[in-house]
């Protein structure tokens, strides 16, 4: 009898964490913050890489099979694989976070939607919904934890317009477009190097120099681990530096921080 009590515990304690699949690190912040020791969370596109390019393996689809839950947020490689990971896990749940995200036409095809903190509390209630779903029984933990996510996401916005508030209408150069509904948010203008995932031809670059020496820019944002053979190149015609940025971290609000120091920065040295 006490065994068997046992083996009850063990069952009960193993089969009790809901477990969720997520395309990328951003959604891994959220799943974590909500879920709290109540999920498992699997991240597909790996981290300090981009997801762009990102292309799921037989081990991802291994692990998708016995996910309760899956989160996608709109990146490339769900239009092809989303289909064949829910028939590879019949009873696993697809929810989109960014269901509700509104998209001005120049951000329909732009994947970087974490970027907004708008965008984010969006996806936090997604989240809070999809656990509360998935784990009626503990509805109660994910709306709180759900609060102090979008609590934290909110002080974020703040620190971001307090650094960047002053601001409004620059323009900053980078060297892959991530920061389109960041700049919308908050009042920025994106020039990119990247033509859509494309490397710019020479004209395209002469036309990029002359914007920046007009603007007097000083600083190329570059994604971090990846290679910017021409932004380096443009930096030395210009005179500027390429500063690289943490893109893919599950460490949300942190890395939102840097980029708004990074800004900042570079704002004041091109004044
Ligand atoms: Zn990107």
């Amino acid at each position: 009898m006490k065994r068997l009590f046992f083996w009850f515990l063990l069952t009960v304690s193993l089969s009790a964490k809901v477990t969720v699949a997520v395309s990328i690190a951003a959604e891994e912040y959220l799943a974590k913050r909500v879920g709290g020791d109540l999920v498992e969370v699997f991240t597909l596109s790996p981290k300090n890489s981009s997801s762009h390019q990102y292309e799921p393996k037989m081990a991802d689809m291994k692990l998708i099979s016995r996910a309760d839950l899956y989160l996608a947020c709109g990146v490339e490689f769900e239009r092809s694989w989303l289909k064949r990971f829910a028939s590879n896990a019949p009873k696993m749940r697809i929810v989109h976070l960014d269901r509700k995200i509104e998209r001005s036409a120049e951000r329909k095809f732009d994947t970087h939607i974490w970027f907004s903190t708008e965008n984010m509390r969006l996806m936090a209630e997604e989240t809070v919904r999809a656990l509360m779903i998935a784990d009626p029984a503990n509805s109660a933990i994910y709306l709180q934890n759900g609060s102090k996510t979008i609590n934290e996401i909110d002080q974020v916005k703040k620190y971001i317009d307090g650094k960047l508030n002053g601001y409004r209408g620059r323009i900053f150069l980078t060297d892959h477009p991530a920061f389109g509904f960041f700049a919308d948010e908050f009042g920025l203008r994106q020039l990119s190097i990247e033509i859509d995932h494309h490397e710019p031809k020479p004209r395209d670059i002469q036309a990029i120099i002359k914007v920046a020496k007009e603007k007097n820019i000083k600083t190329i944002f570059a994604e971090k681990n990846m290679a910017h053979k021409i932004a380096d190149t443009i930096a030395d015609a210009i005179g500027a530096k390429v500063v690289e940025l943490e893109l893919v971290s599950s460490d949300w609000a942190n890395q939102m921080i840097d980029i708004a120091d990074s800004f900042e920065r570079a704002f004041d040295e091109s004044n």
